[in-house]
């Protein structure tokens, strides 16, 4: 789109169509959607507007909908003419990867806040999180479409949400109707011939009542994060950015004491031929990962976000890798197909195999990110503190109360409004005593890993993968990992694992320790589900009501208060950052950064999804 019109058509419709900037004046927080994001400039203009405010709203989420984003290259010629060049410099640099996700970008400190959903409005909207206050319509399609559409735009509508289109007409003032919005045209005497003499304005008001997934978001701003791994800091450091007080409790003297305290762990993506859920899911939080991994590597976290190798000797060689990638039409920009050359020239040494190339991957010292998500401004951490126990604190009548978490001495630890249980296997036994009939418990297995370190001097670039990975530490080599199913013991090394990484790591990289070089190791327990898939979210009612409808994870009404993040399995680094903030989003009410599929994928209550299901001998997936 031309930015004049892009302009004209955010300052001349979707604005005054919408009453804003007034409608936000004192808001704590105003969400807009805009269904045609295109180059970005309504999002512009509206943001240049929330700015020249001073009755602007605490916080401004703009979530845009773009199935064919312009390339990044040519984003700067698009805004060649925008009033706004500071604006949409910042937006050219937070272009995301165009891949079918959602991409999560902040700006002026976390008060401006972007979602893109990249997809077709018609089908992805349904599957995103939100509570629009103003709608930005674009062009709407025929009205059998049309129809269909505006009940989606509808279903995340806000309590006295406006909407406006530079269309108008019976066309579409009659499904606005059928959706539960009121219309009408407003002329625009004298407005410039790249628009319509009219727009179309609306606001909500529908005359049904309306069915929506039961909401997890929580009234108050206290929360407390029980356990500092990463996925504890992860998800205090996303409260925190959301505004929230939090306090996390570690029952060491430490955080990332177990799992989450290698010296070293891979991110990346992931391709599968199918693009499922999965796929999604793992790009959407290796993306996210990567944002937030190269802001805690610049700020000292040892690591490295400049990509990632994995190689790949399937047989077929390099054609059969090329034609998967092409299948799934992702960008070079998130993955690309590389000879063992081409590898080994990115590396920096020889390397035996094809690779798949993740210019959004790396590695990170899980240990220094934990310490670094824990210093968040607005995050306390507790350690020593184990949790034994949670109760209701009696609250005010008709409000749900607030959490209580107790030590093993009945002590009271703290008191919120939120509770986040991130203490792995730990977050059931503390759910058990509480929970009803089928809700509990979660099919949880462990696996014991070893890697292998060795002080080293070697030429590697950047860390790759395999059977087995070589992580470039600086002046030291880490390989891993072993996998070996059990339950958690003592965390002893064994000389056959660090045969074996070594072994591997042989294969991989051509590379071994020198002969007077002493090996160091560490051991821990992953924790799987029975999908391979992490527990998050808001928890599901632990006392489900009789006669709920449980066929689907979104319609199970849920525990006011209580959310988990746990069973990341081997791919914690990659998962903990979005995960979190899907985390913070469900608790603060804010749009979701993941798709509603993909979140029933993860639902802590799927295991009772399915349970229904199998008892009503239906069939299908979530959602
Ligand atoms: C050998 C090995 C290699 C790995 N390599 C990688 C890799 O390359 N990339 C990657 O992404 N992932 C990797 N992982 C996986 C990754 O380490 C995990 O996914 C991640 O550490 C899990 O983090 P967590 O916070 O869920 O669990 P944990 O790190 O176990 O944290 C849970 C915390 O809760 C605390 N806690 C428990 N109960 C209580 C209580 N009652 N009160 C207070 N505190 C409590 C614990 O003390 C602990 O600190 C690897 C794992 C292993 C074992």
């Amino acid at each position: 789109m031309h930015s004049a019109a892009g302009l004209q058509r955010a300052q001349q419709i979707h604005l005054p169509g919408n009453r804003l900037p007034a409608r936000w004046a004192g808001r704590t927080r105003f969400v807009v959607l805009d269904t045609a994001f295109g180059a970005g400039h309504h999002f512009l203009a509206t943001w240049q507007a929330w700015r020249d405010d001073p009755q602007r709203c605490e916080t401004l989420f703009f979530v845009g909908i773009e199935e064919h984003p312009l390339p990044a290259a040519d984003l700067a010629q698009a805004h060649a003419h925008s009033p706004w060049p500071d604006l949409a410099a910042l937006l050219q640099a937070a272009w995301p990867v165009p891949v079918s996700n959602l991409h999560r970008q902040v700006f002026e400190g976390g008060r401006v806040q972007w979602l893109l959903g990249v997809g077709a409005a018609p089908s992805l909207l349904p599957k995103m999180r939100l509570q629009a206050d103003a709608v930005f319509l674009g062009h709407v399609m025929p009205e059998v479409v049309a129809g269909h559409f505006l009940k989606a735009v509808a279903a995340h509508a806000a309590p006295g949400a406006t909407l406006a289109s530079a269309q108008h007409g019976a066309a579409l003032h009659q499904p606005l109707l059928t959706a539960g919005f009121v219309p009408q045209t407003v002329s625009l005497a004298g407005q410039s011939a790249a628009l319509s003499a009219a727009l179309t304005a609306a606001d909500f008001a529908p005359r049904h009542r309306l069915h929506r997934a039961p909401s997890a978001e929580v009234r108050g701003r206290r929360a407390v994060v029980v356990g500092a791994g990463l996925a504890g800091a992860a998800a205090a450091q996303a409260l925190a950015q959301a505004g929230w007080q939090v306090t996390v409790l570690e029952r060491h003297q430490a955080p990332a004491q177990e799992t989450s305290g290698n010296p070293g762990g891979l991110f990346h993506g992931t391709v599968n031929a199918d693009d499922g859920p999965y796929a999604r899911l793992f790009r959407a939080a290796a993306l996210r990962a990567h944002t937030t991994h190269a802001a805690a590597v610049a700020q000292g976290v040892p690591g490295a976000a400049q990509g990632l190798l994995r190689l790949d000797a399937r047989s077929g060689g390099l054609p059969a890798l090329q034609a998967m990638l092409q299948r799934t039409g992702l960008p070079p920009s998130y993955v690309e197909v590389l000879s063992a050359d081409a590898a080994s020239a990115l590396a920096g040494l020889p390397l035996p195999a094809p690779a798949w190339h993740y210019p959004a991957g790396g590695w990170i010292e899980p240990l220094a990110w934990v310490r670094w998500a824990l210093a968040t401004p607005g995050v306390a951490l507790r350690t020593g503190a184990a949790v034994q126990r949670l109760q209701r604190a009696t609250g005010a009548p008709g409000a749900p109360a607030a959490w209580q978490v107790l030590d093993a001495e009945d002590q009271l630890l703290a008191e919120a409004d939120a509770v986040v249980l991130c203490n792995a296997a730990q977050a059931q036994a503390l759910l058990a005593p509480l929970a009803g009939p089928g809700t509990l418990p979660w099919p949880l297995r462990h696996t014991r890993g070893q890697v292998t370190q060795f002080s080293a001097a070697h030429t590697l670039r950047l860390p790759v993968a395999g059977d087995g990975y070589a992580i470039p530490l600086p002046g030291a080599m880490l390989c891993g990992a072993t996998r070996e199913a059990g339950e958690p013991g003592p965390p002893s090394l064994r000389d056959e694992d660090h045969h074996h990484n070594l072994e591997r790591l042989q294969r991989l990289t051509g590379l071994q320790p020198a002969p007077e070089a002493s090996l160091s190791g560490r051991t821990g327990w992953r924790l799987h589900t029975d999908d391979r898939l992490p527990i998050c979210g808001a928890l599901q009612a632990l006392q489900m009501p009789p006669g709920q409808r449980a066929d689907q994870a979104r319609l199970l009404p849920r525990e006011p208060g209580l959310f988990v993040l746990t069973a990341l399995g081997a791919r914690g680094l990659t998962l903990a950052p979005l995960l979190a903030q899907l985390v913070a989003a469900q608790a603060s009410g804010t749009p979701w950064p993941l798709e509603q599929d993909l979140v029933d994928a993860i639902d802590p209550g799927r295991w009772r999804v399915r349970a229904a299901r199998q008892a009503t001998g239906a069939t299908g997936k979530a959602g």
